[in-house]
């Protein structure tokens, strides 16, 4: 098959989720009180979330459905293309094939948007009126603002504060679809202006944010919490990706040998490769390989433990790879990839080998972007950029093994509002920051035991 763009028949979009947790080897150990360091049980997370999202959080069913509502707002922008890259394998002379399932075509500009849309439907069907979120660079804010307004739900956003005063776009974007934005750490709860007494000029970060955005709906009855990536529930919604793209392969007579996803949370990673993960835990040959910044190395350099999922402590805590809940990134670029623990199940399936993680520093990542822009038109985001780095690196190792193979690759979102990034590179001042080995094990060392 010779044709660069692989679309499925109008409204072929998934009727369900596939759920991993019905066919991994091991579980995910539970989620513990922050408190009490028990396991939780369903009803410690009622006050944040509605009842069905915690069902999907802790379902072992393999297929869940899609509600029809849902699939409705998917078919928006659903079924995404999955594009052949052949003119990037020609400028880079390689015998393998490249693939790349294109997610900024939802009206947010990136995959997000498959799981805001069915946790706003959930929280609209258990009467919920507002839902508090926080978001780093506002790709997640931005989602979940189009998903309130699309379900009529009121949207408050803690958007980390360096990039609340650098990227104003996607702000006025929550706006445009009528969200209310503070700047995080802000005033307006107590975990914020802990933050701020000890550090009036904190730049924030994505842990303050969730802790602003949990205490605001943990303190107000008509309130709940959404997350854009990490819970189990999220990446179900985000299969969505992977199940397409089975079938887009399918009509192109090929399948993967090597699926390479950015990770921050694990979202789009989890999403485009779990229903090939299926596969591969029944015998099927393949690799999934995990993305992630070196400035933020949690697969990579992190220690699989429980911790919080927030600066305060208020989250439960995970199981999850770590740099430690206080883990103060450096200000890369790549926004939605600053965070300091990965999704529990990608970490499980990294544990048992099931995952393989690759770390690249950013000025490598804006170069492959710039050559995928130079051919194949499209300006990546840059959390995608990572994951066209390894595509790209995987493309060249085909090359010098003289092997054929098949390289796909998820892009999760472009980067039309992550210009200053593309000015700073072609200026020259993108610099490479590898997080320093002793940061992290002092981060580590403030770990609770248990
Ligand atoms: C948020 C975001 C990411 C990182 O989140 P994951 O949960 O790891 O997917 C990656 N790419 C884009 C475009 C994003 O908006």
């Amino acid at each position: 098959m010779n044709e660069t763009k692989i679309i499925l028949p109008d409204r072929d979009i998934p009727r369900q989720w596939y759920n991993i947790m019905a066919d991994m080897p091991n579980l995910p150990k539970p989620p513990l009180h922050p408190g009490t360091k028990q396991p939780i049980g369903p009803d410690d997370l009622k006050a944040i979330f509605p009842m069905s999202l915690i069902e999907q959080e802790v379902s072992t069913q393999r297929w869940i459905d899609i509600p029809e509502e849902v699939h409705k707002i998917y078919s928006l922008w659903r079924p995404s293309p999955l594009y052949r890259a052949h003119r990037l394998e020609a400028a880079l002379n390689t015998p393998a094939k490249i693939y790349y399932k294109y997610e900024g075509v939802s009206p947010a500009g990136s995959h997000k948007p498959n799981t805001s849309i069915p946790q706003a439907y959930y929280n609209k069907k258990a009467g919920v009126k507002r839902i508090a979120t926080e978001t780093g660079a506002g790709q997640w804010g931005s989602a979940l603002a189009l998903a309130g307004s699309l379900f009529g739900i009121d949207v408050t956003v803690y958007m980390v504060k360096v990039s609340f005063n650098q990227k104003p776009y996607r702000r006025i974007a929550m706006e445009t679809w009528g969200a209310t934005v503070h700047a995080s750490p802000s005033t307006i709860t107590n975990s914020g202006r802990k933050i701020l007494e000890a550090d009036p000029d904190s730049p924030g970060s994505l842990g303050i944010a969730i802790s602003e955005a949990v205490e605001d709906a943990a303190t107000h009855d008509d309130t709940n919490y959404a997350l854009g990536s990490v819970l189990n529930h999220v990446l179900l919604h985000q299969t969505v990706i992977g199940l397409e793209a089975k079938k887009q392969f399918e009509l192109a007579g090929d399948y993967p040998d090597v699926i390479i996803g950015c990770c921050g949370g694990g979202s789009n990673l989890g999403g485009v490769s779990f229903p090939f993960l299926q596969d591969k835990i029944n015998g099927k040959q393949l690799r999934v390989i995990a993305a992630e910044p070196i400035s933020c190395p949690t697969l990579t350099k992190g220690e699989f433990r429980y911790d919080f999922g927030d600066t305060a402590g208020l989250t439960p805590l995970m199981m999850m790879y770590t740099l430690g809940h206080d883990f103060m990134p450096p200000g890369i670029h790549a926004g939605g990839l600053r965070y300091h623990a990965d999704a529990p199940l990608v970490c499980q399936l990294y544990k048992d080998n099931l995952i393989e993680a690759v770390a690249f520093g950013q000025t490598a990542c804006f170069e492959a972007a710039i050559q995928f822009a130079k051919t194949e038109g499209l300006i990546p985001a840059p959390e995608s950029s990572h994951a066209i780095r390894g595509a790209i690196d995987e493309a060249l190792r085909a090359k010098e093994e003289g092997k054929e193979k098949t390289i796909f690759f998820n892009l999760s979102g472009h980067g039309y509002l992550d210009m200053t990034a593309y000015e700073d590179y072609l200026a020259g001042k993108l610099v490479d920051y590898a997080y320093p080995d002793e940061k992290i094990k002092e981060a580590l060392a403030k770990l609770p035991v248990i």
